[in-house]
């Protein structure tokens, strides 16, 4: 039998218990202090709560019912979350698109989701109806008298996820209310989120990151949060404020912090007031856990999740914080690996399946209920999860199997190397050949033959590039990710 590790005992209880609940009214609950602030815009939770019932009555007079699905297609602001929490006030399900999504990807969503409404700002607008949907702008929400609250449980329609699509089409990923629900809760104890705690949210509303996290966390733990369009000095701003405002939680992806870290290195701040820093979403290269703790002056904790399994494990917020690895599972989470080393995965925060998509369903679950992530892990003595890399992303290479995180893992030690990729492309000598992209680093000469000769004193001969592209910069999306199959289309 494989090892499962989980946090928690009678899991079936513990998840139920994480799970239960109306959505929109855990996530609305009135009171008279500041929830939301964006720019001048600031929100008091009573205020929120109005706006979304509001808003809840105003979509229901243009025909949205409960059980119906609405798109947001629009960057982040404060609007957009008065949309989302009107929708869900509606009994409505979120179909969260990102703002980047060119016409084409737009149409393959909004195609598949079929929504009944496309709440957008002006640009996203335009495309939408282009495509013949029905749309309304995010800046003029109808408004009008609350209808009753719906009949909801922890198993109605919350939200159709798009996965990132980094390896072939998007795929609805459909989220139920309690997943929410027992993800954001699940969120604020393994982090300690309290109502003292200000989020500095810069993170897209359309990815669960930013929305199942950052959001969903901050209005059930009764904190508030400032929505920042990230940019290093806008961030350090927030976490330096001189008033009551000043944030004590940033959550973030690798390139931002990469970005803070450069920033930092320039122009010093004091951070040390910060409760905590969080990354996920994409590896945190291990010299880039070192520059954290010494520009940011505390180790960040490090969390491994996907869109359609939620936030899954996290480094412990009191125990060590371990540089490469993503520590422990949530609560009411089992995590072991399956053929191959897969990641698996149960626990009241995963998704329901793939919306109209029963082939797809069927192949993502074993028969005993764990999601397959498709990511290879590493359980360690310790019992903490580590991930080298997507299943996918296996470069067989003269018949072994290298893993292209073991490869990057070393070359980003390299003092030359600024960022590094690496993926397999054809060859006719070993079927695939590893291949390093390189981005290498301002202020040190780059020489390849040394980098290969580094490699190999590191790693076994079969597992070392053989061949070396420099790049300016990698491709990567929105939640800066790199995006593998654009390298090897190059
Ligand atoms: P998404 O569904 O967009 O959240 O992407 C999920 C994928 O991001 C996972 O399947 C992993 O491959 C990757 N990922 C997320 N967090 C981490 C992490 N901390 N370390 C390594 N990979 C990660």
């Amino acid at each position: 039998m494989a090892r499962v590790i989980a946090t928690g005992t009678d899991l079936d209880a513990l998840r139920a218990r994480l799970r239960s609940g109306n959505l929109p009214e855990e996530l609305l609950k009135p009171g008279p202090e500041v929830v939301l602030r964006a720019g001048d815009r600031r929100l008091t939770r009573n205020e929120l709560r109005a706006e979304a019932e509001q808003v809840a009555g105003g979509l229901q007079q243009l025909g949205v019912k409960p059980g119906d699905r609405v798109a947001i297609y629009a960057a982040s602001s404060l609007d957009w979350v008065i949309a989302y929490l009107g929708l869900q006030r509606a009994g409505a399900a979120l179909v969260p698109m990102n703002p980047d999504y060119h016409s084409a990807e737009a149409e393959h969503i909004l195609n598949d989701s079929d929504p009944t409404l496309v709440i957008a700002d002006a640009p996203r607008a335009a495309i939408a109806h282009g495509l013949g949907r029905r749309v309304i702008s995010v800046d003029e929400l109808p408004r009008a008298i609350a209808p009753p609250m719906p009949d909801l449980t922890p198993e109605s329609l919350a939200a159709i996820m798009y996965t990132s699509g980094t390896t072939g089409r998007p795929k609805g990923a459909i989220i139920d209310h309690g997943a929410f629900l027992a993800q954001g809760r699940g969120a604020m104890e393994v982090w300690r989120w309290t109502s003292n705690d200000i989020l500095v949210h810069t993170l897209p509303l359309f990815h669960l990151h930013g929305l199942g996290m950052g959001l969903h966390g901050t209005l059930l733990s009764g904190a508030s949060a400032t929505l920042v369009h990230f940019s290093p000095a806008a961030v350090v701003a927030e976490l330096t404020r001189q008033d009551d405002q000043r944030g004590t939680m940033l959550f973030g992806v690798p390139s931002m912090y990469q970005r803070l870290c450069d920033w930092l290195d320039e122009h010093p701040a004091d951070l040390s007031h910060v409760r905590v820093f969080v990354s996920g979403s994409a590896p945190l290269p291990p010299a880039m856990f070192e520059r954290c703790e010494r520009l940011l002056g505390q180790k960040p904790i490090e969390r491994y999740g996907i869109t359609e399994g939620g936030i899954v494990v996290t480094n412990p917020y009191d125990g060590p914080r371990q540089p490469g690895r993503v520590g422990l599972p949530f609560p009411g989470v089992e995590v072991r690996l399956g053929e191959k080393d897969e990641v698996q995965l149960k626990g009241g925060q995963v998704f329901k399946g793939y919306w109209r998509n029963p082939n797809a369903t069927e192949e993502a679950f074993t028969p005993d209920g764990f999601f397959k992530t498709a990511d290879v892990g590493e359980i360690g003595e310790d019992g903490t999860l580590a991930i080298r890399g997507r299943l996918k992303e296996l470069i067989i290479s003269g018949g072994f199997n290298v893993y292209p995180r073991e490869v990057e893992l070393v070359l980003e030690e390299h003092p030359a190397v600024d960022e590094v990729a690496v993926a397999g492309l054809p060859s006719e000598g070993w079927g695939e050949e590893v291949t390093a992209f390189i981005v290498p680093s301002k202020t040190r000469p780059f020489d390849e033959a040394e980098l290969i000769a580094f490699a190999r004193e590191r790693l076994a001969a079969y597992k070392c590039p053989r061949r070396v592209v420099v790049l300016d910069k990698l491709p990567r999306n929105a939640m800066g990710k790199v995006e593998k199959s654009k390298l090897t289309a190059r």
